[in-house]
C-alpha cells in the first residue's frame, strides 16, 4: 500500500495573514501519512520557513519546463525547491483550461520537477462532455501517457485524478466511478504509486471516497483553505486505514 498523502491546493487564494491557518495544521497532531499545501506562489517562501522541520509540507501549484531564463512571470521547479518545497502540482485542469496546457506541455512541467528534485502531482481528468460520452477511460489513459515523464517511479510521481466536473462544483462521482477509473490509473501506472482522488472533497465526503480501492488520498481546493477542514479530511483518511 503506498504511502498516503492529503494535499491541499489553495489556486489564487490567501494574503500574508493567512498563515495563521499553517500555524493551526502545524499545532494540530500530525495525523497519519503525509500532510501537504500547496499556496499561491507568492506564500510558499513563508509556508516552507515556517513548515520546515515540521509534519507539513509545502508545496507549489505550477512551474515553467525550463530552469531559468526569459519568461516574465513564472516561475521554475528549480526556484519552487530553493524555497524549500516539496512538491509541485502540475496539469491542473484549470491550469489545462485557462492557459491551454496540453499534455506535452504538462509533461516538461513533470520532467522539470523530477529534475529540480520535487515530486510532481500530475493531474488527470475528463469533462462532463467526456464522461456522458462514455470516454472517460480513454481521456485518462491518454493524458497519463501524454503527461507522465518517462522515468516516472512511485518515489518521483503522485497521480490526481480530478474529473473536471467535480472541482469546486460540490459534484462528485459515484464510488464505483471512483473505482473504475482509479483501478485503471492503477493498472497503467503500477502498484505502489500513489493516486489522488480530487473535486469537491469535503470533511462529509472524505471517508467514503477515501474508502475506494486505489485512492490513496485527496487533493483538496476549497476546502483546504481552513485547517479545521482540511484536518478533519485528513482525519477521515485516518479513520479508513485503522
Ligand atoms: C482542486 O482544485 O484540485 C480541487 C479538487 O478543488 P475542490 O476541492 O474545491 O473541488
Amino acid at each position: 500500500m503506498p504511502n498516503q498523502l492529503i494535499a491541499g491546493n489553495w489556486k489564487m487564494n490567501g494574503l500574508a495573514a493567512s498563515i495563521a491557518e499553517l500555524d493551526s495544521l502545524i499545532a494540530a497532531p500530525p495525523p497519519a501519512g503525509e500532510l501537504l499545501l500547496c499556496p499561491p506562489f507568492t506564500l510558499v517562501s513563508a509556508f516552507a520557513q515556517k513548515a520546515r522541520g515540521t509534519h507539513v509540507k509545502i508545496g507549489g501549484q505550477d512551474c515553467h519546463a525550463r530552469a531559468h531564463g526569459a519568461h516574465t512571470g513564472d516561475v521554475s521547479a528549480e526556484m519552487l525547491a530553493d524555497l524549500g518545497a516539496s512538491h509541485v502540482i502540475v496539469g491542473h485542469s484549470e491550469r489545462r483550461a485557462d492557459h491551454g496546457e496540453t499534455d506535452a506541455i504538462v509533461q516538461a512541467k513533470a520532467v522539470a520537477a523530477l529534475r529540480a528534485g520535487l515530486v510532481a502531482i500530475v493531474c488527470v481528468g475528463e469533462t462532463l462532455a467526456q464522461r456522458d460520452a462514455g470516454q472517460t477511460l480513454d481521456i485518462v489513459a491518454r493524458q497519463l501517457k501524454g503527461s507522465l515523464p518517462v522515468n516516472a517511479s512511485p518515489e518521483n510521481v503522485v497521480v490526481a485524478y480530478e474529473p473536471v466536473w467535480a472541482i469546486g462544483t460540490g459534484r462528485t462521482p459515484t464510488v464505483e466511478q471512483v473505482a473504475e477509473v482509479h483501478a485503471s490509473i492503477a493498472a497503467a501506472v503500477g502498484n505502489g504509486t500513489v493516486i489522488l482522488y480530487g473535486g469537491s472533497v469535503k470533511p462529509d465526503n472524505a471517508a467514503e471516497l477515501l474508502s475506494v480501492p486505489n485512492v490513496h488520498g485527496a487533493l483538496v481546493g476549497g476546502a483546504s483553505l481552513k485547517a479545521k477542514d482540511f484536518l478533519a479530511i485528513a482525519r477521515a483518511r485516518e479513520q479508513c486505514v485503522a
